[in-house]
């Protein structure tokens, strides 16, 4: 097979954001899907774009914005992205998740994101089918939708417009080394040569670059949503049950006794989304992914009932739906951006901020690969600061 400058492993909304930049600016691309565009975590999420709370990551964000306010302004597949943010209710019932509320809005204004307390009467009129047990609720103004998926895809479609090869279907199998330099990848279609590998596995990564040894700590963080049909508008803004809070907390690995014992470990936080088509995705949790494919409904269930809690008016409401996706995450919720070795490039770890981080992230990459000036300091995305 044909070689390219540079081979990009994973088709998800970071591979298919590193296909965009880097083919429009001029380099020959070919992007290895082994399945199809946005099947892992990039098509399997609940689409919440707002501007992340820790600092060193705000302007990879805010550069994700411009990009994907670009793409979708005249987008070559249809994709939902909110102009405007439509705004994110935070609220508690138990003093627990209160304390965590108080610290969310904290860490929203060291970001410098507007956020104000609401009274009960406030709550009622802003979002009356809220729960009235509610006992603090902050309103964040910020929090677009964003369908991921059909991001992913028109990122590549642009992509291929600007002379880039997508092949999905196609697994990345093996890296090729010659002595210490990466010089390609193969395929069951044959060896591609290129300059660069891009490696966007998302949670596989680390099975490609075990061969090589190395090792970047990338552990997958299985999330379920669910997907409701209320008979009438329940919502107009995000709302979330301390869920920002379960997002930052890291997923430990399971030991084989824990495993062999049927020990679980799972993390439930409510995100309730009013989706552009009147549905209502409602998510999240956070659990070791042992299995790639999906274990049991248990956890499914239990988010059911965390937004129910939240929306009571959901409880009737039929369910269309319910899927998992696997997060990339590292240990620090900071991505692995960065050379591993000559001729290969890390863009993984992307953890419960993938899409928010995409578009920054491969401009970036793009600087990197190609030895300019990157936009913003690469130092705290290093894949190998943890040794
Ligand atoms: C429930 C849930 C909710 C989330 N909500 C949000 C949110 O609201 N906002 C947000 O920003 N982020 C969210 N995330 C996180 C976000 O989805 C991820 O950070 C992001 O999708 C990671 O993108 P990626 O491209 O790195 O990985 P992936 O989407 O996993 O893509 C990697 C791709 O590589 C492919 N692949 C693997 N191995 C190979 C190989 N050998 N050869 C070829 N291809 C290969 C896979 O098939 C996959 O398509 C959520 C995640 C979950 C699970």
């Amino acid at each position: 097979m044909a070689g390219s400058d540079v081979v990009i492993v994973g088709g998800g909304i970071i591979g298919g954001a590193c296909a965009y930049e880097l083919a429009r600016s001029g380099a020959s691309v070919t992007l290895l899907e082994r399945d199809e565009l946005a099947a892992g975590a990039s098509g399997r999420n609940i689409g919440f774009f707002g501007l992340p709370w820790d600092p060193v990551l705000d302007p990879m964000a805010t550069s994700s914005l411009q990009m994907y306010l670009e793409v979708t302004a005249d987008p070559p597949v249809p994709v939902h992205f909110d102009r405007e943010p439509i705004g994110t209710l935070a609220v508690a019932i138990d003093e627990d998740d209160a304390a965590m509320v108080r610290e969310e809005a904290a860490a929203a204004g060291r970001a410098g994101l507007r956020a104000e307390r609401l009274d009960a009467a406030g709550l009622k009129e802003l979002e009356p089918e809220v729960t009235a047990d509610v006992s603090e609720a902050w309103l964040f103004h910020e929090g677009r939708r964003v369908d991921p998926g059909a991001l992913t895809l028109a990122l590549a479609e642009l992509a291929r417009r600007a002379g880039a090869t997508i092949r999905h279907h196609l697994p990345g199998r093996r890296l090729l080394s010659r002595g210490e330099t990466v010089t390609g990848v193969v395929t069951d279609d044959g060896v591609i040569e290129c300059d660069t590998v891009v490696l966007a596995a998302g949670p596989w990564s680390t099975g490609l670059l075990r061969p090589l040894g190395i090792h970047i700590p990338v552990r997958g963080a299985r999330g379920w949503l669910i997907q409701l049909a209320p008979p009438r508008p329940l919502l107009s803004h995000w709302v979330e049950g301390s869920a920002r809070t379960l997002w930052r907390r890291e997923v430990e690995p399971v030991t084989a006794r824990e495993f062999s014992e049927g020990a679980t470990r799972d993390d439930i936080g409510a995100v309730i989304q009013p989706s552009s088509d009147g549905t209502i995705v409602a998510g999240t949790s956070r659990e070791p992914a042992l299995a790639w494919s999906a274990e049991d409904l248990h956890v499914a269930r239990a988010v059911a009932g965390c937004a129910i809690r939240l929306l009571p008016a959901l409880a009737d409401a039929p369910v269309l739906g319910t899927w998992a996706g696997i997060r990339p995450m590292s240990p620090d919720e900071r991505p692995f951006i960065g050379w591993l070795r000559h001729g290969l490039f890390a863009a993984t770890g992307h953890g419960s901020e993938g899409v928010i981080l995409g578009g920054g992230t491969a401009v970036l990459v793009r600087a990197m690969v190609q030895g300019r000036e990157p936009p913003l300091d690469p130092t705290p995305f290093d894949p190998l600061r943890f040794g």
